[in-house]
């Protein structure tokens, strides 16, 4: 055995090229050859780049190599001489990976929620694949393996493409970084622990990388040196080409750090729902708009949230440094010294904020010309609960049933649906809550591979209840057993017409049957229609005579109605929430549920909206569903209005032609009427 002691002096520490190197003259040996870190106990093998990289080993450590066999001298000189000389380094790639972790990179977007974090990227990739663990039996485990290392091989076909290109097409200083992702390929470590992964859990191959993958992944994230932990998003890289690999479907994600800020393209809500929100300080993403659903989470958990900044995602590294200003709008990449000075003095997370709300600050609002407005909360997960009582809301507006749904692809069962809808109940209190069966398909799609050419007008809410008929009647023995511990009502989503609703009430109707035959212990509930489509709107009244209530969906009864993809920001300038279209639609439903004599309860982000909570309250609404933290706020400002005045400027309003004129007649009534209680940032724009 022949050992020596060095020290790591390049400027990026023993970094995946170097380690690459050293994989490459270790293996030319026989001899083993082992090193260890000084400093502690960790030690590598140095003919395994996974393991290498995980003593992350920055510039200055101290570190012992043993070799050990029949050429071990030769080895150990060969090994040392490589440290001593830099691992055959020009400092030019290396310059480079300096110049990129360290330039500031600022973006704008949308803020939408409130807050600003500092915090590290977490990589997440959607449309990653769903992996679940299966049992394989004995005899097949060998063909487990077999397909493993046929996805292994496949994806290094894949990868010496992207090299050949990345080497043609950008240099070969960018092309390296794919060495050593053929480097992991290769490396027993991975390799070896998922086949034998394979074979002790008999396990099938896509859950066996997985959870080796995600053990590798665990170790980067903890890597107190901010190159190193770089490293993690190429192994997680690898990891998820494998299993889109063995999956045919794209990648998944990593464990979650203490201050992680999600980094992804898109955001699915069942993605949101499924992460450990502990652990998540904030999310940023190159898609979606103020109405997606990933922003209206986020805002109902509190957790600042910037959308829409196009090509960010690309640019980032799990591990990057990065500041989230959701009020200004903008993220920073690798902010400067004085950049992280400024935000550190004036940072502020919103986290889920407990106001100090007064016993008299709960249930309907009163205006000063003593109209009674209801004040609900729309809540998406458990998380939230909390919330309802905390803001002092008259229960629950719109719960999002979906959310429930952990992943796509899988619907709760029965039991573990009737528990979230008691509980529901039990949050809600006297007011009761008001469930809406599953809005899926479109944006939250069930089923990723089957992606829909036009989502949003696509197999969605009540279209898809109806087509998986047995998902539907699950949720609907579910809510109607637990009404009879709680007060539920049930909602349909996304109605076109009367006709929806026939057909979802005959299910409805069917299975309280069903329960009754039965002897179950469940009651009736309150059924009642979203209104966010045109054609519902333009047949309001044929749909009032048929339902206990309306639920006003702005979000979609924008989107619909202008005909904007909510959540693309390219078309966001289009999204205008106070366009005169917008205001007859929701006029004309308010004056349909009247006369049928039935409720309306406004539940799009238009109610959350203070300014545009007096402007419903002007059409005659009393009834506003809405993200919990917004209540006080809202409840501050109709508290200070008269509905008679909200009305005059309401109806100024409907005899506009255009958004740019509603808003400028808000703008200027508002200021005019009400100069105390909107600030100009208050205001459209
Ligand atoms: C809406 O469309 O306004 C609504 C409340 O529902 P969602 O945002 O979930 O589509
Ligand atoms: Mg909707």
């Amino acid at each position: 055995m022949a050992e020596r002691r060095i020290q790591v002096t390049g400027r990026l520490g023993l970094h995946a090229r170097a380690a690459a190197n050293l994989v490459r003259v270790a293996s030319q040996f026989q001899s083993s050859l082992t090193i260890k870190r000084l400093d502690g106990n960790a030690q590598a093998d140095a003919k395994s780049i996974l393991s290498i990289l995980t003593l992350a080993a920055s510039r200055g450590t101290d570190l012992k190599i043993i070799a050990d066999g029949v050429d071990e001298q030769e080895a150990l000189d060969a090994v040392v001489g490589l440290f001593s000389r830099d691992f055959d380094e020009t400092d030019k790639g290396g310059g480079e990976q300096v110049a990129r972790a360290t330039k500031e990179l600022r973006c704008k977007g949308l803020g939408v929620s409130d807050g600003m974090v500092i915090g590290r990227v977490l990589r997440l990739q959607e449309g990653t694949p769903n992996v679940y663990r299966a049992e394989i039996a004995e005899p097949d485990l060998e063909r487990e393996r077999r397909r493993f290392r046929a996805a292994v091989r496949l994806s290094r076909r894949q990868l010496e493409t992207i090299k050949d290109r990345a080497e043609k097409e950008l240099g070969r200083g960018h092309a390296y970084i794919f060495d050593a992702h053929l480097l992991f390929l290769q490396d027993a470590k991975l390799t070896r622990d998922v086949e034998d992964f394979i074979v002790k859990e008999r396990s099938n191959a896509e859950w066996a990388a997985k959870v080796v993958g995600d053990r590798l992944l665990s170790i980067y994230t903890q890597i107190n040196d901010e190159y190193l932990r770089e490293r993690g998003s190429d192994i997680e890289d690898v990891i998820q080409r494998l299993l889109a690999n063995l999956t045919g479907e794209g990648p998944k994600y990593p464990n979650l750090s203490e201050d992680a800020v999600i980094v992804s393209t898109e955001l699915l809500p069942s993605t949101i729902a499924e992460l450990n929100l502990n652990h998540v300080k904030a999310i940023a993403t190159d898609a979606g708009g103020w109405t997606s659903h990933m922003a209206i989470i986020a805002r109902g958990l509190g957790l600042t949230a910037v959308v829409g900044l196009r090509n960010f995602y690309h640019r980032t590294r799990t591990g990057d440094q990065i500041v989230v200003d959701a009020r200004g709008g903008e993220v920073i990449l690798h902010p400067a010294a004085e950049t992280l000075e400024h935000y550190r003095f004036t940072v502020h997370e919103p986290g889920p904020t407990v106001p100090d709300v007064s016993v008299d600050e709960f249930g309907p609002v009163a205006t000063r010309d003593g109209v009674q407005i209801l004040l609900r909360a729309n809540v998406e997960l458990p998380a939230e609960f909390h919330a309802v009582r905390n803001f002092g809301a008259c229960g629950v507006g719109l719960f999002r049933s979906e959310f429930l749904l952990s992943r796509p692809g899988l619907m709760g069962s029965e039991t573990e649906q009737y528990e979230a809808y008691r509980l529901l109940a039990e949050a809600a209190g006297e007011y009761g809550a008001i469930v809406r069966l599953f809005d899926v398909g479109g944006e939250f799609g069930p089923d990723l591979k089957e992606r829909e050419r036009n989502p949003a007008l696509g197999l969605r809410a009540v279209r898809f209840n109806l087509h998986h008929k047995e998902v539907m009647r699950t949720q609907v023995r579910a809510i109607l057993r637990a009404a009879s511990a709680g007060r539920l009502s049930l909602v349909i989503p996304m109605v076109a017409d009367v006709a929806d609703v026939r057909a979802a009430r005959q299910v409805i109707d069917e299975e309280s049957e069903r329960l009754a035959a039965e002897n179950a212990t469940f009651s009736k509930v309150q059924v009642g229609a979203m209104v966010e489509i045109p054609s519902a709107v333009l047949t309001a009244e044929k749909i009032a005579g048929e339902v206990d209530f309306f639920e006003l969906g702005t979000n979609d009864l924008v989107q619909y109605t202008l005909a904007v993809d909510r959540g693309n920001d390219k078309v966001a300038e289009w999204f205008r929430t106070l366009h005169p279209a917008v205001l007859y639609g929701i006029n004309r439903t308010l004056q349909a549920a009247r006369e049928a004599q039935i409720p309306v309860i406004v539940c799009g982000e238009m109610a959350s909206t203070p300014a545009y909570a007096v402007l419903l309250a002007g059409l005659e609404t009393t009834d506003l569903s809405m993200i919990p933290a917004m209540i006080p706020r809202v409840r501050a400002v109709l508290s200070q209005i008269k509905v008679a005045e909200a009305r005059e400027v309401a109806l100024r309003c409907l005899g506009a032609a255009t958004a740019d004129e509603v808003e400028e007649i808000v703008r200027t009534e508002f200021k005019a009427r009400w100069p105390e209680l909107f600030r100009p940032n208050a205001l459209p724009k």
